[in-house]
């Protein structure tokens, strides 16, 4: 407080992070874990919620989330694996079929040589990690809060904001406010936004005979699902559901009862846990890919579903903003160390570029992947439709593959196991 009794805000950071969901408040503690005595502001829209209560933020509502091994390693050089795991679930083997038709394959942890070929957990529990760790470090978050306006100036990046009149200075802005991000709009990034034609449905349910650490992936007619093994939860064993629907079927499932929507899902994934008892909260998304015409400008990166938002079916995209957020806290820190007598050169263009390129191939890789897969799968020609089962069937005889597409989930593949 000054001594007109004003409180008293500082104005001048290092990096402002806009966006206090899954990929903001990550890069936020990887940076604080750093010797660097980064300044750090992070605005989140919403008013931003403890820990008890991280629903603030649409990164942490009823979902869950698949983390690959990559994320899990990260989370664990980060310190906070050991507070995500007790409530996480490993997948201990992956199984995919095609309804109606004799393809299938099993991927099997064991057999890639890991502990797990990923681990589901409820994005409540991870949003309660994040925020309290972040509550521990010296970053600072104003929420409510928003960018009013943003420009690049020589100094860096000037920022005025919605609900105060503070001008912020920073040698770097991250935007990791999600998908068609209004801050890079402001900028003038825009987005390309294609959407799938289809709506993901999710819900937690509850099932009859234990899951044994088995995701199911199943292609049918109407789009894939998912179910996804999570934390048995009151001495009941569940899954996470996610299914892709056309809009107005997705509309129908929305609005039916519990015990339609229970006997439509049983009809569509069969009776491999068996009955399906309970459905928790459903929530509906509109799946589409965003991507943003940029990702880095001097004193600038785009983050998280800012820069490239997926189809969840492959379970890739904040897998691959954690890596993201990892290579870009690395490539930061090491361009603060390599000059320090200009402390503020690692907001250079030619540094965020370096970020780029390191994450260029595994960025274009995912997104394909993942692009590609709902694509194959959605389509109803039997010649596509022989195709995709000779080819669930050869996965199934040949481990070489199938280990590759286990190590491709894991976000093994694109960094050469440098999150072994
Ligand atoms: C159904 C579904 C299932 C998924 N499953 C998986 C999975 O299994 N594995 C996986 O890796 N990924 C999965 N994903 C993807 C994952 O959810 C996203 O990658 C992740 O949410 C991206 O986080 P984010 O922080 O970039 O964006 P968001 O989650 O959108 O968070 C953005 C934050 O910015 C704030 N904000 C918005 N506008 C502003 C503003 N103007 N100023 C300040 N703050 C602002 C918001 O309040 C929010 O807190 C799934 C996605 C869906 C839809």
């Amino acid at each position: 407080m000054n001594n007109t009794g004003q409180i008293h805000h500082q104005t001048d950071y290092d990096i402002v992070i806009v966006g206090g969901g899954m990929v903001g408040i990550s890069l936020a503690l990887l940076l604080a874990r750093q010797n660097h005595a980064w300044r750090v502001l992070l605005l989140e829209a919403k008013d931003f919620g403890n820990s008890q209560q991280p629903d603030f933020s649409p990164s942490f509502d009823a979902r869950s989330t698949a983390l690959s091994w990559s994320s899990r390693t990260i989370f664990h050089a980060a310190d906070l694996w050991s507070e995500l795991q007790p409530h996480s679930s490993d997948i201990k083997n992956i199984h995919v079929s095609d309804r109606g038709r004799v393809g299938l394959t099993r991927i099997n942890a064991e057999e890639v040589g890991v502990e797990a070929l990923g681990y589901v957990l409820e994005n409540r529990w991870l949003g309660s990690v994040l925020v309290k760790k972040l509550a521990e470090t010296s970053v600072e978050v104003r929420a409510p809060e928003r960018v009013a306006k943003a420009e690049v100036v020589q100094s860096g990046v000037r920022i005025s904001l919605e609900n105060s009149a503070d001008i912020i200075n920073a040698s770097l802005l991250v935007i990791a406010d999600g998908a068609n991000s209004k801050t890079a709009q402001k900028l003038g990034v825009h987005s390309n936004h294609q959407p799938y034609g289809q709506q993901g449905i999710i819900a937690n349910i509850g099932i009859e005979s234990p899951h044994n650490g088995v995701a199911y992936e199943r292609f049918t007619e109407q789009g894939p699902m998912a179910m996804l093994p999570l934390p048995d939860c009151d001495g009941g064993a569940r899954c996470a559901l996610v299914w892709t629907q056309p809009p107005e079927r997705a509309e129908q499932l929305m609005a039916a009862s519990d015990s339609v929507f229970l006997q439509a899902l049983q009809n569509s994934f069969g009776y491999r846990l068996g009955k399906l008892g309970k459905v928790g909260e459903r929530t509906v998304y509109p799946l589409a890919l965003t991507t943003a015409s940029e990702q880095v400008r001097r004193s600038i990166v785009v983050l998280g579903n800012a820069a490239h938002s997926l189809h969840p079916v492959a379970g890739q995209g904040f897998n691959l903003s954690l890596r993201d957020v990892a290579t870009l806290a690395e490539v930061l820190g090491s361009a603060r160390s390599e000059c320090e007598s200009v402390p503020e050169s690692f907001a250079s263009l030619e540094t965020l570029e370096r970020y780029q390129q390191q994450q260029l191939r595994d960025q274009q890789r995912t997104l394909l992947f993942s692009d590609n897969l709902p694509k194959l799968f959605s389509q109803s020609a039997s010649a596509v439709a022989l195709g995709r089962n000779i080819g669930l069937l050869l996965m199934d005889l040949a481990p070489g593959l199938r280990s590759s597409f286990a190590l491709f989930g894991m976000g093994m593949i694109n960094r050469e196991a440098r999150y072994d």
